[in-house]
């Protein structure tokens, strides 16, 4: 019989990490994994994502800060690996307001760091979920793991801090930390301010999509399935102090993607808004994924056309869980 390995998820309330907690104690997770989930429950975190797995032996529940140094402590000592979703994660929340950023984003990386490091009976192992935004904005090819971070709004540059932070624990102590980079993820429980689910949950309802200046930024779309699919190569196979791009394999700009959005709700461009460019826009993003393709076997199997579809008909069907977050968001 193999040890169970005990996982602390942070975030695992959020969009991403409730699904990689979904997988996980799914049918069709690792049988020898238990996982505690750390989750402050901010406007972005939401029980309900955790029922399907709320019966599950292997599965526990904490409400608290990554920022509180006590729990976060005691939490880490009873865990063999942590798995950090947790962050503040919207641009134009960052661009309105920065500091809870830099607390949860960096401060709180900080103070989990420490408690993996210090961890009683030995160091916690450090899976760190970082983004594809701390590269910065370019105009051709794609970014190698090897590129320095130019991150350009106040999210990017928390999450590139909290980055190097994590990697700073490998080189200066030992820890094993393993950071991923990802591109944009798209799927099911999304929080709708997020540009996918606003433009289908507003046409769904029959309301405009607004998009930023003329929608000729460029991202490459990541299925939350090929995302935890990534994740748990790293997590599994991955090497200590390495950076691993998860991409998607599928560039639109936002025009082309509103156009795939239109088709689907069978709307026009009469429903969209054309609305003032988010300030400091980057133009786009692409990563180089040939180290976890050749090192770990990892490949996008999602199609987009089919993983949207999928996406805009759980929208329609799940309207109990996004009418309320919407209303209470003022979205
Ligand atoms: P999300 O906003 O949906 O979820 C974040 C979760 O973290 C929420 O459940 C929230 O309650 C929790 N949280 C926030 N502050 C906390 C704190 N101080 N203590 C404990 N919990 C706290 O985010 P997401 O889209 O699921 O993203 C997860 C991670 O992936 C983030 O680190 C984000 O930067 C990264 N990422 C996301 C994307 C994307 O497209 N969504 C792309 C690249 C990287």
């Amino acid at each position: 019989m193999t040890a169970t390995t005990h996982i602390l998820v942070t975030g695992g309330a959020g969009f991403i990490g409730s699904h990689y907690v979904r997988t996980l104690l799914g049918p069709d997770g690792p049988d020898d994994v238990s996982v505690t989930v750390l989750d402050k429950l901010t406007y972005a975190g939401n029980p309900a994502n955790l029922d399907p797995v709320r019966g599950h032996a292997g599965f526990r529940f904490v409400q608290g800060d990554i920022c509180d140094r006590d729990l976060v402590a005691q939490l880490v000592a009873g865990h063999d690996q942590i798995v950090h979703f947790a962050a503040e994660s919207h641009v134009d929340r960052s661009i309105q307001g920065a500091a809870e950023f830099v607390i949860t984003n960096v401060l709180g990386t900080q103070t989990l760091l420490d408690a993996a490091l210090r961890r009683p009976g030995g160091p916690a192992h450090f899976l760190h979920v970082s983004t594809d935004e701390v590269y910065g904005s370019l105009a051709e090819g794609s970014w190698p793991e090897t590129d320095p971070l130019k991150p350009n709004s106040p999210y990017a540059a928390s999450k590139a801090s909290s980055d190097l932070l994590a990697l700073s624990y490998h080189r200066t102590f030992g820890l094993d930390v393993r950071v991923t980079r990802c591109s944009n993820n798209y799927g099911h429980h999304h929080f709708p301010e997020k540009v996918i689910p606003l433009f289908v949950t507003n046409l769904l309802d029959g309301l405009r999509v607004p998009l930023y200046g003329e929608g000729l930024n460029v991202r490459d779309w990541l299925h939350i399935d090929d995302h935890v699919q990534g994740l748990e190569l790293v997590r599994t196979g991955g090497r200590a102090g390495e950076v691993y791009n998860i991409g998607g394999g599928t560039e639109l700009s936002n025009k082309e993607l509103t156009q795939l959005l239109l088709d689907l709700a069978g709307a026009t461009w009469d429903s969209v808004e054309h609305v003032p460019d988010r300030l400091g826009h980057d133009l786009r993003y692409s990563v180089d994924c040939t180290k976890i393709t050749t090192e770990l076997g990892y490949r996008p199997r999602k199609d987009f056309a089919e993983g949207l579809a999928e996406t805009f008909t759980w929208y329609r069907e799940n309207r109990s869980w996004w009418e309320p977050l919407k209303e209470r968001a003022a979205l």
